[in-house]
């Protein structure tokens, strides 16, 4: 058995075309072993950017991760080879029915130089779920970090040594089944790819701004929306782009006759509200299968949790209480809360916390206080513990 330039395996056997269910995946078919990774280094590495020109995923690192699943001998030995195109059949799943997932995550230097990842078990189970959805083949989520964390400290020397800058990765799966019939893929590939990133909105704290759209929906109860499946995107942009005309930078994405609000943008959407003792309520919408369940809103959650007069967050008051909330609220709650909205931020891997300025909803805008205490000190918080500076709980995993 061989392992092409691009990681595909050379089937033995006549492949079958039966669908993949658990009854026909036989016992001879290998597992995906991270200690065969067959490792083939670049002998050109190119040059490394200057961090201050590096534009959000256009740049990558030398190298890439791909491993190929094949129906009668399950997956391919792992290859680590120098970044370069796919070679796929044209009659391949992922161009016509589109069975293809992803991942985002971040690899950052700890004070130690070494890399590290940020609670990436939560991506790995998330990338196993995306891939039930679709019915592709299963995904052992160990094996695959394994290989991730291996990349990682590879591409090392493309983590950018500035506060604020990292990694990004993009662990991606695509149904390779080449056939035209409408079925599930049985063939699957996986690959990563990395992309040195900088501060998402440049430096600084850039506000951003959100359109209320409810003509157009992103997700919808028993849809895809809580999954990373790249099928739910593509119809996000047509509404985007009237938002951004009208001069917003991203969506905000409502649902139901009651305007309820899911997300904003392709991050998870947050609220401070003050209330008649002076605590804080911290409101985002519960994971009821229009939201994808973002690392970034689990940590936001856990961290309000844990604020307290002991171990406040940055630059707030232990003595305020933040009272975490999944509730779901409505374009008219919002309207309802009158003065008493403080914040809404939205959170996100690429941005971690992104303070909103203004939401404009039927040609009104709903307009946000500039202060931000609570955003500001969510974003510092969970930036500090991914570089390292902050232990808490394990998040952050070191790559040896
Ligand atoms: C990826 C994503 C998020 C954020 O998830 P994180 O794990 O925090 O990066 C939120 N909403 C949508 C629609 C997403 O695709």
């Amino acid at each position: 058995m061989t392992a092409d330039t691009n990681g595909n395996r050379m089937a033995d056997a006549q492949s079958t075309t039966d669908p993949i269910s658990p009854q026909n995946i036989k016992e001879s078919t290998s597992h995906l072993d991270p200690s065969k990774l067959i490792i083939n280094l670049t002998k050109t590495p190119k040059p490394l950017p200057d961090p201050a020109q590096l534009a959000f995923g256009q740049t990558f690192s030398d190298h890439m991760l791909v491993m190929s699943y094949e129906p009668n001998s399950g997956w391919s030995t792992p290859v680590l080879q120098p970044y370069q195109p796919l070679q796929l059949d044209p009659a391949s799943s992922c161009f016509q029915y589109c069975p293809n997932l992803f991942e985002g995550m971040k690899a950052y230097l700890g004070p130690d130089g070494e890399p590290r990842l940020f609670r990436p078990n939560l991506n790995m189970k998330r990338m196993k779920t995306s891939a039930e959805r679709v019915a592709l083949p299963p995904i052992d989520a160990d094996a695959l970090l394994t290989l991730i964390k291996k990349l990682v400290a590879i591409e090392k020397r493309w983590i950018p040594r500035l506060p604020g800058y990292s990694l990004y990765l993009r662990p991606t799966m695509i149904g390779t089944r080449p056939s035209l019939g409408v079925a599930a893929s049985n063939h699957a590939m996986i690959y990563v790819i990395c992309c040195p990133t900088g501060p998402y909105f440049g430096a600084g704290t850039k506000k951003i701004s959100l359109y209320a759209v409810y003509d157009s929906v992103r997700s919808w109860p028993g849809g895809t929306g809580g999954y990373k499946l790249g099928l739910n995107y593509a119809p996000t942009f047509e509404p985007q782009r009237r938002a951004s005309q009208k001069g917003y930078n991203q969506v905000l994405w409502l649902l139901g006759e009651e305007h309820k609000i899911t997300e904003a943008g392709a991050m998870n959407f947050f609220i401070v509200v003050k209330r008649k003792d002076g605590d804080l309520d911290l409101i985002t919408p519960p994971l009821d299968g229009t939201i994808l369940p973002g690392v970034t809103r689990d940590s936001v959650l856990l961290l309000a949790k844990s604020h307290s007069r002991e171990m406040p967050l940055p630059g707030l008051s232990g003595s305020q209480r933040l009272h975490a909330h999944e509730r779901t609220l409505t374009m008219r709650d919002l309207q309802a809360f009158g003065e008493n909205l403080l914040e809404a931020f939205c959170v996100g891997t690429a941005a971690i916390v992104a303070p909103v300025d203004r939401i404009g909803y039927d040609d009104k805008d709903i307009i946000l206080p500039s202060n931000t205490p609570v955003a500001n000190a969510l974003h510092d918080r969970i930036e500090a513990i991914q570089e390292g500076r902050f232990e808490w709980e394990n998040w952050s995993v070191k790559c040896e």
